[in-house]
């Protein structure tokens, strides 16, 4: 993590275009967008309880972003002993978009990139927030 703040972690749904929508919306914010303040780690190294998931997940402020009410990223990080600043439902970007075709499982087509894109500047939004809240702290 190298003094990033904030980590972003996405469910793991693998089965639908939302927690595809998740993933992609994850890796824009901390690849793209906020790599200087950012990082996400895989959901299912938390899930297993590997110790260095679990430090990790308890030294930073977490926004994690789900693909259904089952909320696996926020239950998780939740259980881990994690602090979640944001819990994202992918469903909710959706609102705003009535009759978008957002692509597959698999594969994004052009609506669903464009919902990943706006979910991932709500994403950076939110770590702009924290990480403004933790300077005026100090
Ligand atoms: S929140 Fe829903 S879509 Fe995401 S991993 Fe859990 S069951 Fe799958």
């Amino acid at each position: 993590m190298n003094g990033k703040t904030v980590l972003v972690i996405p469910c793991s749904g693998m089965g639908k275009v939302h927690g595809l929508i998740g993933r992609e919306a994850t890796y824009m914010a901390v690849e793209d967008l906020a790599p200087d303040r950012a990082d996400t780690i895989c959901l299912a190294m938390l899930v297993k309880g590997e110790p260095a998931a679990l430090t990790t997940v308890r030294k930073h402020t977490c926004i994690t972003l789900d693909g259904c009410p089952k909320a696996c990223a926020r239950k998780n990080v939740e259980m881990a002993g994690g602090e979640v600043a944001k819990a994202i439902r992918i469903v909710d970007a959706f609102r705003n978009h009535r009759g978008a075709q957002p692509g597959t499982a698999t594969t994004l087509a052009e609506d669903g990139w464009v919902i990943a894109r706006e979910i991932a500047e709500n994403v950076v939004e939110e770590i702009n927030r924290i990480c403004k809240g933790m300077e005026d702290m100090q």
